[in-house]
């Protein structure tokens, strides 16, 4: 189930108060057309009616993709919720900063990958260079993984493939285990 709630806005331009759909919680198997909002960067913006002007709404709430069985809870930490239902078997639940982190974990996991071994791929990529700030992961092409600058979003680099297949390996279960809790799995934690 999606659910949302309508609040008020001020335009920063015109001043005019704006309606706009602020939502609570996405499940993107019955919303699909939100998941592609987010991935093109068109959800938090709405259009003011008076003057035209792109408004930014920010804002946290919980996103659910059943069919990958992964929840992401932005800004805020939905454990407290969780542990009053019955926690789902199989799921990964993660809180992320902003909406480019819940970006980054719906590619990861769209390609059934694992973000704890992505993260240890960042973290010998920093290793061994001391050039790189910031990674987030877009894709993979040609057995190249591609990760993008988070402060400089046109400029990426490509790891290859057996990189991750290395960090993998390197991972004890115990760094794998999954929790019912909403982790944070980061560069910055890591
Ligand atoms: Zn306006």
């Amino acid at each position: 189930m999606s659910r949302y709630h309508n609040a008020e806005i001020i335009c920063p331009v015109c001043k005019k108060k704006n309606i706009v759909r602020v939502w609570d919680s996405v499940n993107v198997d019955i919303n699909p057309e939100i998941k592609e909002d987010i991935l093109s960067g068109k959800f938090n913006h709405s259009i003011c009616p008076s003057c035209n002007v792109e408004i930014n709404c920010v804002y946290g709430f919980l996103y659910h993709d059943m069919k990958h069985r992964y929840m992401v809870g932005i800004e805020h930490d939905y454990t407290t919720a969780l542990l009053m239902t019955d926690c789902p078997d199989g799921y990964r639940f993660r809180r992320v900063k902003d909406i480019n982190g819940l970006i980054e974990k719906i590619n990861i996991f769209e390609l059934e990958l694992n973000d704890i071994v992505i993260e240890m791929v960042k973290k010998i990529v920093m290793e061994t260079s001391n050039r790189y700030s910031k990674l987030l992961f877009c894709t993979i092409e040609n057995n190249n993984m591609i990760f993008m600058f988070a402060d400089q979003p046109a400029k990426g680099i490509f790891i290859p493939i057996r990189i991750y297949d290395f960090a993998l390996k390197k991972c004890s279960k115990a760094d794998l285990d999954e929790k019912p809790e909403f982790m944070i799995v980061d560069q910055d934690t890591n």
